[in-house]
């Protein structure tokens, strides 16, 4: 068993749609970045690098690359995964915390988590996505963006 965790923080931008877990949730602020600024993707696949050691998402899709422009987090998420399988690795868990004062994560929990599940060949019962507020304390809590933390454990295959 090898143990990752994943942080991942991104600005609200006007204009820009907001997908968090490869959910949109309409009429919400976007997230400001380079690909679609899924931060919650992105906390799982650095979750995910760190428990192989494996560097990080920048290591592996940077953002100075055009290629990962507007990218859909969900194919690097998948991309991850297969890199990771290569290595010897399968995602046994992931569990993730979405720190925001909007949009209501919790609604939109189950969907997320199929999502996400989806991408990692794993069923969503191996999958957790919880949403807090920062009782508005510090930049998350002012509305300023949203902070993600993922932890992911990775089984050795046979
Ligand atoms: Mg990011």
């Amino acid at each position: 068993m090898r143990i990752g965790c994943g942080y991942d923080s991104h600005r609200f931008a006007p204009g820009r749609r907001l997908v968090l877990g490869g959910v949109e949730f309409p009429g919400e602020t976007g997230l400001a970045g380079h690909s679609d600024a899924d931060a919650l993707v992105h906390a799982v696949i650095d979750a995910i690098f760190g428990a192989a050691a494996a560097g990080d998402i920048g290591s592996h899709f940077p953002d100075t690359d055009p290629k990962w422009k507007g990218a859909d987090s969900i194919e690097l998420l998948k991309a991850a995964v297969r890199e990771v399988a290569a290595a010897g690795f399968r995602v046994a868990n992931v569990d993730a915390t979405v720190i925001c004062e909007r949009p209501k994560i919790r609604p939109r929990a189950g969907e997320m988590r199929e999502r996400l599940a989806a991408a990692m060949n794993i069923p969503p019962s191996r999958v957790s996505v919880k949403g807090k507020t920062n009782e508005k304390m510090d930049d998350a809590g002012a509305g300023v963006g949203v902070v993600v933390h993922a932890v992911c454990l990775l089984e050795e295959m046979e």
